[in-house]
């Protein structure tokens, strides 16, 4: 195996499951080169339709976001991609929270939506992250 550039996280809400394969499969050659971490669902996803290798953790519901979250607090991951649902109610609202306010303490990039995550993908691009 390749040595990876560093580890990434990527997690989707059910509302926006399609777009984060979309977005993983319209940049697989640049995310394949990262170790990825993913909440449950989501990694098994990206697994199946975009044929990315992940490193799986709970689903977010159990705890799959608290996972990530400390990762992100011992400065493990380089990179947030967490493709939330504005229009959904969520039970692990406390988590994802959580998640969000680890990643600006820490000022770890974070995208909430398809737009700014094509924005940290070109800055990986250009080797700038
Ligand atoms: P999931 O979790 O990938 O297991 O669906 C995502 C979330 O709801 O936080």
């Amino acid at each position: 195996m390749t040595e990876k550039k560093g580890i990434i996280a990527l997690i989707a809400h059910d509302g926006k499951k399609a777009d984060m394969v979309a977005f993983a499969i319209d940049n697989y050659e640049i995310l394949r080169q990262y170790h990825i971490l993913a909440t449950g669902t989501t990694g098994q996803m990206l697994i199946s339709k975009a044929n990315l290798e992940v490193e799986r953790m709970l689903s977010g519901p159990i705890g799959g976001d608290a996972q990530i979250a400390a990762r992100v607090a011992q400065h493990e991951v380089l990179a947030v991609f967490f493709f939330v649902d504005p229009l959904g109610k969520h039970p692990h609202d406390p988590d994802i929270q959580m998640l969000l306010r680890i990643c600006n303490v820490h000022d770890v990039p974070l995208a909430t939506n398809a737009a700014t995550a094509q924005c940290i993908i070109d800055a990986f691009r250009r080797d700038e992250i």
